[in-house]
């Protein structure tokens, strides 16, 4: 046993992909190795600071700015950043699993490890309650599996850390006889089109606090458990904070304001998950799923007559981010939980004929495909197999639950009916947390598919983004799109948003590709000086044709508005104010905003590079 996680571990060490620094990875492994021993001796934890490398300043630095401002690693971080991250987390990793296995530390001795090292970046409670939600799932993994650092932080940091190469070596196959690609063509003059509600990233906050401190130390604050504050300038807003989750009565007034201002052309709603809020330290199933139920019931009193096609996103399950395999029948874990309940409180937006199906779909395995119009179907795709801070990935990492599988067979079969296909998910591949082989793997798919997949909907990142995929064999023609809907919570530095798609359709030549995209948005400073009494003013802050100066929305035209955003300064200042909900926002990198418009995969930076130059 001990051999053998020694061989691992030094097998991993050899094959840690170019973030490596040796030197480093040893340094952290032989000082956690010594602070595991200390803390065995004392019988509690020793004063971490003396058990930190000196190198590890700067890191610990970005550590803290990463969790604070959700920098991701893959994306932003320079390249030295980057190597010493992955080398702490292997060498620290390596340490806890290796003690783990061979001294046969307890869960509680665990926790007690653990809690300190993480306390190096973040809030005690929030390292407690963390630890305390994710390992017992770490903990049946090492036991019934065994986990490898190198695995464990690839994964969660993405890049080129670690075993990457073996967790992205892998390919979904796809059917033979591809149809010619087709060229889009804009509706003939006077033909039908229909509106559609998208909102994404709702994240309510069911205790959020008036009056309570929005700069808390936790990565959220304005919660019930957070401290007052009698400084006007640092207290949670009436309808909410830049910090913090949305409160309850503003998405109220919110789904009130559409349905007086837009109900009656509203043809359907797309909602793509992540109703829970951010303090994904102190969660639990039930205030999870509560989430859900309270966002199900609110929208479906605004709109009971409306059909409603909701997705998952990373926050549903509990703890967040956990989604194992959907065949794993271990009480403790199994995700039986969580499905079945979510099928019972969508399954009334269904049209009746398609109730049981969807049911029976989305209660095995988070997804479902409806058809919504005549020729038209909506495949809801669950991305938790691309969720990178899934552990489960750690698994199951190749199509984890088989949805990339049942994907194309769903699209062959529309394709064979001669259907036309939206697609709704929650995380966009290519994304700093979607593994890198899923996201290849679904752009495959996707250019496999051009011609059947008319529209694709995506949400999870919280800013106002597009997405064009391209032929993967010469990385030049564009194949297909997809659009990041802008949030709906704050979170972070985000005014509140909704959007309106305009689409083609239906009727005999409908081709149900959008034809608009409109975006609306309050101020929120402005909406918390005037009071509770008056109600957010919401306004259109842009529509995609006009703003960004697009004659038609198809892949060609988008490819055209990212090399625009690359050159054009004052046309990416223009974008820039519409990727932040035109408020605070993040302070994302020119070149992070543009290659995320260009990037399906992020073990791929060809796009990026060809666009804004090669790091
Ligand atoms: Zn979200
Ligand atoms: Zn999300």
């Amino acid at each position: 046993m001990k051999f053998a996680a020694i061989a691992i571990f030094l097998l991993s060490a050899c094959i840690a992909g170019s973030y490596a620094d040796k030197d480093f990875e040893n340094e952290v492994y032989e000082k956690s190795t010594k602070f595991i021993q200390d803390f065995k001796r004392l019988g509690s934890a020793p004063d971490v600071s003396q058990y930190i490398p000196k190198r590890a300043g700067p890191l610990i630095n970005y550590a803290k700015r990463y969790f604070a401002e959700k920098i991701i690693m893959t994306n932003e971080a320079p390249k030295e950043i980057k190597d010493l991250t992955c080398s702490a987390c292997i060498g620290a990793a390596g340490s806890i699993i290796f003690d783990y296995e061979t001294l046969g530390l307890s869960g509680e001795a665990l926790t007690n490890i653990l809690t300190p090292l993480c306390g190096v970046v973040l809030d005690k409670d929030v390292c407690r309650g963390a630890i305390e939600n994710y390992l017992p799932e770490l903990k049946y993994m090492m036991d019934n599996k065994g986990l490898k650092a190198s695995r464990v932080c690839s994964l969660f940091l993405q890049g080129k850390c670690g075993d990457w190469e073996i967790l992205n070596n892998w390919e979904i196959e796809v059917p033979p006889g591809k149809p010619e690609p087709e060229e889009p063509t804009l509706p003939s003059e006077g033909s039908s089109a229909y509106k559609v509600l998208h909102i994404s990233d709702v994240h309510l906050d069911l205790s959020y606090t008036v009056g309570t401190v929005v700069d808390c130390g936790k990565p959220m604050c304005c919660m019930n458990s957070t401290e007052m504050t009698n400084d006007a300038s640092k207290a949670a807003g009436v309808w909410g904070s830049f910090t913090c989750d949305l409160p309850v009565w503003t998405f109220q007034d919110m789904l009130m304001q559409i349905k007086e201002n837009h109900g009656e052309e509203i043809d359907y709603i797309m909602i793509t998950g992540d109703f829970p809020s951010h303090e994904v330290w102190a969660q639990s199933r039930e205030w999870n799923l509560a989430h859900s139920k309270m966002m199900s019931e609110m929208v479906t009193e605004a709109f009971p007559d409306t059909l409603i096609l909701p997705s998952v996103g990373n926050h549903e399950s509990f703890p967040t981010n956990s989604y194992p395999p959907h065949d794993l029948n271990v009480p403790e874990f199994s995700i039986d939980w969580l499905y079945p309940t979510l099928a019972q409180y969508y399954s009334k937006w269904m049209p009746e004929d398609q109730q049981m199906k969807f049911v029976e779909e989305f209660s095995q395995r988070g997804h479902y495909s409806v058809v919504i119009k005549p020729g038209l179907r909506l495949v809801m795709v669950n991305p938790n197999g691309c969720l990178a801070h899934n552990f489960w990935l750690n698994w199951q990492w190749v199509d984890n639950s088989g949805v990339l599988q049942w994907l194309v067979e769903t699209l062959h079969d529309a394709e064979i009916a001669g259907e036309k296909v939206h697609i709704m998910s929650h995380i966009p591949p290519g994304n700093g947390d979607c593994l890198g082989a899923w996201g290849r793997n679904y752009a495959k798919i996707i250019e496999r598919f051009e011609n059947t997949i008319r529209a694709q909907f995506f949400g999870h990142t919280h800013n106002d983004q597009f997405l064009v995929f391209y032929d993967a064999e010469t990385q030049s023609r564009p194949v297909n799109f997809g659009f990041i809907t802008p949030s709906v919570t704050t979170y972070t530095g985000l005014n509140p948003s909704y959007t309106i798609y305009t689409i083609d359709g239906p009727g005999e030549s409908a081709s149900y590709r959008v034809q608009n995209k409109e975006v609306y948005i309050f101020r929120l400073s402005e909406a918390n000086n005037a009071g509770l009494a008056e109600r957010p003013k919401y306004f259109k802050l842009y529509d995609v044709q006009n703003d960004l100066e697009m004659a038609s929305l198809f892949p060609r035209d988008f490819d055209q508005v990212a090399r625009r955003l690359a050159t054009d300064d004052e046309y990416y200042a223009k974008y820039f104010r519409y990727y932040n909900h035109d408020s605070p926002g993040d302070e994302h990198s020119r070149r992070r905003v543009v290659c995320a418009a260009v990037t399906v995969s992020n073990i791929d930076d060809t796009k990026c590079d060809e666009l804004m130059g090669a790091e």
